[in-house]
């Protein structure tokens, strides 16, 4: 029989809310078991911006994490984000006036490895390239059994397994809605020209037979990170074929054309889901929550992910001190977790919601935009100024 590997706390998925998790964990010296199916560094989809929440998880996780992340040969920052809503109607996101960074684009192949590369060797167990394959609740732990037959006993679990988390699926018996997710493609390109000045960050909303956001993010060696999607049910009932709506795109759409005309794409295109539902499933249980993607916390509007995921993993290390002091792993304890999480996140995801809605009736929404402009950018401001470093 093989031999049980005993622990307090298990983090599964070792992502940007699982690593956020464990270095928290390690902020309050309480060792923990991380395991990953990956070896790292591993790539992920995604459109390589960070923003807000990622800024201000760092920043709680240490000054010495965020300077590194700051000074990253691999990372870009930009002080510049503009969101068109047609070709003449536009809002622009700003910092405070004593920042001068709104976004960071940074490959998820570095930025995940960089996150990875800062747990601890002192209080994190790391088991990486060995995926879960069963869990299970018992009276007093949860049993954990890894693809290579090792299982690991823990008081409590952190399912931070991603968007297809087993930990939600068996655990929180969840079910994916796609009307609580998105679903998005992403490519790299080299070659693309005229990148607006200062690598401002270029997001527009595209009408199509549903509405589709398009993003196009510059990274530091030269190529861009193209990604477009929308909500997963509007995309699949409207039959959309996201591959073939972008290269079309990218060959005639009048304020997109002129950058492609000489770009190669790298790889091919990728695809993945953004869930934002949040408030709508279990995210905790007797002996474990969840955090980021498995918890559903990515911005239905702007697809933040990995910032809010950040931040969930801060909030779950906090809460699972608790619980131990406490020697208190139920659900009733852990729904100070949740309410915690409704706290920080609870009112900008409820506008996320709201704005996602409302932005699919193009008239009214350009006529928003249009009318409060003003109020809507002085608003992100505040929201930037209180969610970010
Ligand atoms: C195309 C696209 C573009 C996006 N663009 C952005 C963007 O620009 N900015 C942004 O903030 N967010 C973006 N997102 C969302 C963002 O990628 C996610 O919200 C973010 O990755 C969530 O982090 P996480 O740690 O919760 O999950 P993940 O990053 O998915 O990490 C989960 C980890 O769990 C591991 N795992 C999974 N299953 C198991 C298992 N059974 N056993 C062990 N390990 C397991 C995986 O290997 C992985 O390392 C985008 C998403 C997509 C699909």
């Amino acid at each position: 029989m093989s031999q049980v590997y005993k622990t307090d706390v298990c983090i599964i998925g070792a992502g940007p809310s699982g690593a956020a998790t464990s270095l928290m964990l390690t902020k309050l010296k309480i060792p923990h078991y991380i395991v990953d199916k990956s070896i790292f560094p591993r790539d992920k989809t995604c459109g390589d911006g960070l923003i807000l929440y990622a800024y201000k998880a760092m920043k709680i996780l240490g000054e010495e994490l965020f300077s590194s992340f700051l000074e990253h040969p691999k990372f870009l920052h930009s002080n510049k984000v503009r969101l068109h809503i047609n070709s003449n109607v536009h809002i622009d996101f700003k910092e405070s006036e004593n920042r001068n960074i709104i976004i960071t684009y940074a490959k998820r192949i570095d930025f995940d490895y960089f996150l990875v590369h800062h747990l601890s060797n002192t209080y994190a167990s790391k088991d990486f390239g060995n995926g879960v394959k069963e869990i299970e609740t018992k009276p007093d732990g949860i049993s954990i059994k890894l693809k290579n037959g090792k299982e690991i006993f823990s008081k409590i679990v952190v399912g931070a397994d991603g968007a297809k988390s087993i930990v939600s699926r068996k655990l929180a018996k969840n079910k994916l809605d796609s009307k609580l997710m998105s679903t998005f493609i992403s490519a790299y390109f080299k070659d693309v020209e005229n990148i607006p000045l200062e690598n401002e960050a270029e997001i527009r909303l595209i009408y199509k037979k549903t509405l589709l956001f398009f993003y196009i993010f510059p990274l530091i060696d030269g190529q861009v990170n193209v990604s477009i999607g929308g909500r997963s049910d509007l995309i699949k009932n409207s039959g959309i074929n996201l591959v073939a709506e972008i290269e079309d795109i990218i060959k005639t759409n009048k304020n997109i054309k002129n950058k492609f005309a000489n770009a190669t794409k790298v790889g091919s295109w990728r695809g993945g889901t953004i869930p934002f539902y949040f408030g709508n499933k279990n995210i905790i249980g007797d002996r474990f929550l969840l955090v980021g993607d498995a918890a559903g916390l990515a911005n239905a509007f702007y697809k933040e992910g990995v910032g809010t995921g950040m931040m969930s993993g801060i909030i779950a290390a906090k809460n699972i001190e608790r619980c131990l002091e406490d020697n208190n792993f139920s659900k009733s304890s852990l729904k100070k977790y949740e309410a915690d999480l409704h706290k920080e996140f609870g009112k900008l995801l409820k506008f996320s919601h709201f704005s996602l809605r409302m932005a699919r009736f193009k008239s009214i929404f350009l006529g928003i935009v249009i009318l409060s402009k003003k109020i809507i950018q002085l608003k992100s401001y505040k929201i930037i100024k209180k969610r970010s470093y």
